[in-house]
């Protein structure tokens, strides 16, 4: 598939001269395909400088300042080595030019190596950082040292990169140098008309010019060099999508009409009207449903918007026409309390409702697994577990995502595979800027639930101060015993990180001992069981207070929870803040959300909270965020191995997010098997920013 010229790019890093395993391992932990595979040459491409050293500053040596990063023009005029028997003291260099003397320093040195760089009596050029030790300049282990016969070999500015413990400076801008000289001459895959109107030059002069920076201006997003790669790096991405969808509809769909009795009968049994919002996103689904092509379709709506009951009725529609349906949570307790949830809203509709997470096993297990592969199940209510190969259906007709974020494609693939022409249908409470929208589900159609069920209280939204813990302590008293219920929500902290933050277990032991046999605790490391018993006192109201980590971020729905405190909010990503205070106000109690912030705020902190208590606007919270962390760290993408964007600045390239779609839909309209002279650049193109999983949708046709 891959033509040959780029083989050299595909070499794994080892092939690059001074990279060995012990280095590639390193690169490992710095490059994002880190935790897999052995990163390839192509991988250190788009490993760029974050700034720049600045080598221009040329004093005399009387004139250097300790701090300086000085190049200065000296004469080697003595060498005191250790003594014999103390290898471990200093090796000093004595240099000076007519305006004074400094020392150059050096540590476990081998004399031979320094006689030879700093030949006694010769001129050469120093560059580092000075310093100032015993009244007397120096500099420790200069840089650079070059003859000043060779003088053009001292670069003027130097790229700064990412680094991590045991990669020097040095090393990593040789490798990754070595590595852009092995780009091969490419076809151009971008537009002419595009490259001339933006002043772009061509993929390999971008990459020099990020490289070789001169300004710090070229590292900028705006440099054409960056912004080109950038360019790039999005068309990528909107080439992958559009091929996964049209992917996706190929595959005739089915038209799937139910006769509207189940969905009746659970919405007889509701005990409440649908709002306008729900009704219309209900009305789209149904029209996707019942149309020939297949439905890809994402359901955007704020916490507690009530999306679950639109899943529900998609759901029924499609049982009514004799299929099955899965619902996928992201986490086991999300997806215990789902089947709990449509156990309540679909009771009397006659629907078998099953359940499968990791921790159903044995006999328990096998009977659900034979239930949905022989169709003794309706819907069929799962983690991760679901996606596993032995997890068969009889006919899966719709899978439900919720907060599919924190799933790839290829999962949603995989369950799609699972029958014949399965309908999608996303569910996220993650407000999702427009540019994440076309950058991340560029795939799919989008329906929007604005407004939430009446009834709601406003969320009162406080700051205070980590210092007034006693009072807030002695108000949730009060809060209880008026029958309200707390989250009490601490970060999860890797320990020794920081000693002034409280960790849950803290947290838990010292809100026991004022509310006795009130409180309860789950976080991740918990078994199933506890979590699960833990969640589970707290909804039926034995405890009133859950200490917890964010676990309890997505979905879970208990109303009487009134209250939801969250200590350290400013380590907090804004959207995680959102999601945790939709926590509370689902009930008819008016509702607050404590912020606590520890004494030290950084100021993007300390506009994260007023934000926060500015508005409960999830959209207006989303683009706060995206400005403020950039893409990933919104759609909390982070973590879950999706692609995210290396070169790519979203906050800052907006506009060729838009740019980059239409041309994606035109080149795909225009060549949809990728076959012309740009089609085959294009290949390539997708094949340096590893998106090429998409091309084997190609040949699948
Ligand atoms: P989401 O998943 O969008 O965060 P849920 O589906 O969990 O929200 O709904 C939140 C709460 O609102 C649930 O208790 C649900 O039963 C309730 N609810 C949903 N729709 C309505 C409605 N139209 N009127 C009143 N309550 C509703
Ligand atoms: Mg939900």
């Amino acid at each position: 598939m891959r033509p040959p010229a780029l083989n050299p790019l595909f070499a794994p890093i080892t092939s690059l001269p001074g990279v060995g395993p012990k280095i590639a391992a390193l690169f490992r932990r710095l490059l994002p395909e880190g935790d897999g595979d052995m990163p390839a040459v192509v991988d250190l491409l788009f490993h760029l400088p974050t700034g720049l050293i600045d080598r221009r500053h040329r004093p005399k040596v009387r004139d250097a300042l300790a701090g300086d990063l000085a190049t200065m023009l000296v004469t080697v005029e003595e060498h005191r080595a250790p003594p014999p028997g103390r290898s471990r003291a200093p090796y000093r260099v004595v240099v000076s030019d007519e305006s004074g003397s400094m020392t150059i320093v050096f540590f476990n040195a081998q004399p031979r190596w320094v006689a030879g760089v700093l030949p006694l009596g010769k001129s050469v050029w120093v560059s580092g950082k000075v310093e100032m030790y015993d009244g007397m300049l120096q500099i420790v282990h200069p840089d650079h040292i070059v003859a000043e016969d060779e003088a053009e070999r001292l670069p003027e500015v130097e790229p700064v990169y990412p680094l991590t413990a045991g990669l020097t400076l040095r090393g990593v801008s040789k490798s990754v140098r070595a590595a852009v000289d092995r780009v091969p001459a490419l076809p151009e895959w971008q537009r002419s008309d595009v490259l001339r109107q933006h002043h772009w030059r061509s993929f390999s002069a971008a990459l020099t010019a990020l490289h070789l920076p001169q300004r710090a201006e070229d590292l900028e997003p705006e440099s054409p060099a960056l912004a080109r790669l950038a360019y790039d790096e999005i068309l990528a991405g909107q080439v992958a999508l559009s091929l996964t969808r049209s992917r996706l509809r190929k595959v005739a769909g089915m038209a799937r009409k139910g006769d509207g009795r189940i969905v009746r009968s659970i919405l007889a049994g509701l005990p409440f009207e649908l709002t306008a919002a729900q009704q219309a996103a209900l009305t789209e689904v149904e029209a996707d449903l019942a149309a020939p092509e297949r439905m890809l379709r994402l359901l955007q709506g704020d916490v507690g918007s009530g999306k679950t009951v639109i899943g529900l009725l998609a759901m029924a529609r499609v049982i009514e026409t004799g299929a099955q349906c899965a619902l996928m949570a992201p986490t086991e307790i999300l997806a215990r309390q789902h089947h709990a949830t449509l156990g309540k809203l679909a009771a009397g509709s006659g629907l078998r409702i099953g359940l499968l997470t990791g921790r159903e096993k044995g006999r328990a297990r096998d009977q659900i697994l034979v239930a949905a592969a022989e169709g003794y199940l309706d819907i069929l209510v799962g983690t991760h577990a679901l996606f596993e190969q032995h997890v068969g259906f009889r006919d899966l007709g719709l899978a439900v995502i919720d907060e599919q974020h924190r799933f790839g494609v290829h999962q949603r693939l995989s369950l799609a595979a699972k029958g014949r022409a399965v309908d999608m249908l996303v569910m996220t409470a993650t407000p999702i800027p427009r540019t994440l929208l076309l950058t991340h589900y560029g795939d799919m159609d989008v329906t929007r639930i604005a407004e939430k069920p009446p009834g709601r209280q406003a969320i009162e939204t406080r700051l205070v101060s980590q210092e007034r813990l006693p009072e807030v302590i002695a108000a949730l008293g009060r809060t209880i015993s008026q029958g309200n219920r707390v989250y009490w929500v601490c970060p999860l902290v890797e320990d020794s990180e920081t000693v002034d933050v409280v960790s849950v277990g803290e947290r838990f032991a010292s809100l026991d001992k004022a509310f006795p046999g009130q409180v309860g605790l789950v976080h991740g490391q918990l078994s199933g069981a506890d979590k699960d018993a833990a969640m589970q006192a707290f909804v039926e109201g034995r405890t009133a207070i859950l200490v917890a980590t964010t676990v309890i971020e997505v979905g879970v729905d208990v109303p009487e929870a009134s209250v939801i405190v969250i200590e350290n909010a400013e380590r907090f990503g804004l959207a995680q803040l959102h999601q945790l205070r939709g926590r509370v106000g689902r009930g008819t109690s008016a509702s607050a959300c404590l912020l606590l912030y520890g004494a030290q705020l950084s100021e993007n902190a300390r506009s994260r909270l007023q934000t926060m208590r500015e508005t409960d606007d999830g959209f207006r919270i989303a683009e706060e965020d995206l400005k403020l962390r950039g893409g990933g760290e919104v759609l909390g993408t982070r973590q879950s191995g999706t692609p995210e964007f290396r070169v790519a600045r979203l906050e800052s390239h907006l506009d060729l997010v838009e740019e980059a779609r239409q041309d994606a839909r035109l080149l795909l309209d225009q060549d949809p098997s990728l076959e012309t002279a740009r089609g085959q650049a294009v290949r390539i193109l997708l094949q340096l920013f590893r998106r090429d999983s998409a091309m084997a949708l190609l040949g699948a046709g």
